[in-house]
């Protein structure tokens, strides 16, 4: 996204608009896929020698859970997109495009979980505990008993 400085009002302009969802650059392999464009909703004004952009980027994304290996699709909003850059003599344009790729990725979810109480998979059968509970003895219990055993045996 490129902000063309002498087209700018001096009163600073809103700009919406949506960029390629391309420019994040993400990899099939990773936990979030962008499902569409990067929308932006900006305020650009030029306040001395720096253009102050101000504003909300939204993208949609799919996300893998860490725990239940659903994918999900989740809304990632950044509401308080803030970036200050310095105008050289003579610059005409300043592109925002490393400056959005940068925001979005540093607010993607980390470590997506599909709700915070998601129960995620049995380590011994592998079933979404999401979906009711399987007939699995809890492995604590197990440890627990099979520690006992041990102590009869002394
Ligand atoms: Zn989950
Ligand atoms: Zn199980």
């Amino acid at each position: 996204m490129l902000i063309e400085l002498p087209k700018l009002s001096p009163e600073g302009e809103s700009f919406s608009g949506e960029e390629s969802a391309e420019l994040l650059g993400l990899k099939a392999g990773d936990a979030v896929k962008a499902e569409g464009p990067v929308q932006y909703d900006f305020f650009v004004q030029l306040v001395g020698h720096e253009l102050v952009v101000q504003g909300r980027l939204t993208v949609e994304l799919a996300a893998t859970c860490g725990r239940c290996a659903e994918i999900y699709s989740t809304n990632l909003v950044i509401s308080d997109f803030l970036r200050a850059s310095e105008i050289q003599p003579g610059q005409e344009s300043v592109d925002l495009t490393d400056d959005i790729r940068e925001e979005v990725l540093l607010k993607l979810p980390p470590y997506p979980v599909c709700q915070p109480e998601c129960k995620g998979l049995c380590p011994q059968c592998g079933r979404n505990l999401n979906d009711g509970a399987c007939g699995c003895k809890a492995p604590k219990d197990d440890l627990r008993w099979s520690g006992l055993d041990d102590l009869k045996l002394k």
